[in-house]
């Protein structure tokens, strides 16, 4: 068996699309991290808003932990639901301003529970094409019919849901999209389910935070989120830790406390990763200029890349990609930018649509301006240097 896997691995090398796990040595203030030995300035992670090295954060992690304890011991039908994990999920709602919310113990288990408890055999789901694995991954659990429509295609959309009947019908897309930073067409997507009586599910891992005046997502930056039936996001991305939550309806909260596999068979998030949730809500909400900054420098950012000829898709958020197009030399780009102290992740397929390799740069409000205008400037030298420039 063995050496089939060392098989597999090595054709995974020969098309540039081997994977492998690079040990951060240290966590460095100004969103920077230090590996091999350099310090790089970090360029790949979703600690959008900087939450995570935040030293209020980091106390709530204690006083929870001291309080409460490591762990929750029991999954949360059983006896892992404490007064904690019910003040979280208060505060969670009053901040997305729906009835009720509930917390998974990460994004992926949220979409995988969520979906596959929505949706059954004779369901249909109509899924944006480049929707996050885990909504694919949930949807293929559920045994739903799969549509698939093109990114952001509202008429392809509409032609499906004019033509595909089922029991149930469900609208799933991400707000902001992981791998091209661009946001979905949300009024739209709106006027559609309710025309067609169909639910809709928002998946704003990369907008909680970061979009809408208290920063609860896109719905509320463009007014609708009492318009959306599921929404769905993270705290491990803009707050910092860890965790999934989908937040709507009290009758939808206590139906996937009753269905939701990944809620009902997992144990209950641990109370130190709930006292960080807390504390980042808070601050998301009381420091809007968090949100301001990043949404300000990653505008510069990406005007400056698009200045000089390179193709930033249709990013509008702080997720911002380069696409570069074959493989092996989107690999090289990011080596380059490495040798020059700049930490960006090459996004090959499956990830991404083959022949659409690209570097993606996430910016955080950890970022001083002097280094992010460092980087760019960095990155559109090295671009040039490549050839890279449309
Ligand atoms: N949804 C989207 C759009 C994501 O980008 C991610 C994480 N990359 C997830 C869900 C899963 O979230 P988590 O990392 O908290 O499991």
């Amino acid at each position: 068996m063995l050496e089939q896997l060392v098989q597999e691995l090595a054709a995974l090398e020969a098309q540039a699309l081997r994977r492998r796990l690079q040990t951060v040595e240290e966590v460095l203030p100004g969103g920077k991290v230090r590996l091999g030995g350099e310090v790089l300035l970090n360029l790949s992670a979703n600690d959008y808003l900087g939450l995570a090295q935040d030293p209020r954060v980091i106390e709530a992690v204690q006083e929870a932990a001291a309080r409460w304890g490591a762990g929750s011991g029991a999954s949360r039908l059983v006896v892992g639901h404490y007064a904690l994990h019910e003040a979280v999920e208060r505060q969670l709602a009053a901040f997305k301003g729906t009835e009720a919310a509930v917390i998974f113990s990460t994004g992926y288990a949220a979409n995988l529970g969520t979906i596959s408890a929505l949706v059954g055999p004779g369901d249909v789901i109509f899924s944006d094409r480049l929707n996050h694995a885990s909504i694919y991954d949930g949807i293929k659990l559920s045994g739903a019919a799969l549509q698939r429509f093109p990114h952001r295609d509202l008429e392809r959309l509409e032609q499906m849901l004019k033509k595909v009947g089922g029991k149930k019908r469900l609208i799933v897309t991400d707000s902001v999209f992981s791998v091209d930073g661009d946001l979905a067409p949300l009024t739209g997507l709106v006027a559609l389910k309710e025309r067609y009586g169909a639910w809709l599910m928002i998946d704003e891992a990369h907008a909680t935070g970061v979009l809408g005046p208290r920063g609860a997502g896109l719905a509320e930056a463009l007014g609708l989120a009492s318009r959306v039936d599921i929404h769905m996001g993270t705290f491990s991305k803009a707050l910092g830790s860890l965790g999934g939550y989908v937040a709507g309806d009290r009758g939808l909260i206590e139906y996937l406390h009753n269905r939701a596999r990944s809620f009902i068979y997992s144990t209950g998030l641990a109370p130190p990763v709930l006292g960080a949730i807390a504390a980042a809500l808070k601050i998301v909400v009381a420091e809007p200029q968090r949100r301001t900054y990043l949404q300000e420098e990653s505008e510069k950012f990406r005007r400056g890349l698009a200045a000089a000829g390179l193709d930033t898709l249709r990013s509008e958020s702080q997720i911002i990609p380069v696409l570069v197009g074959e493989n092996a030399r989107t690999l090289e780009f990011a080596a380059r930018l490495r040798q020059r102290d700049l930490m960006a992740v090459a996004l090959r397929p499956p990830t991404v649509p083959p022949g659409r390799a690209r570097v993606r740069f996430s910016l955080s409000a950890a970022h001083s301006r002097e280094d992010l205008a460092g980087a760019l400037k960095t990155i559109v030298a090295v671009a040039g240097e490549m050839g890279l420039a449309r």
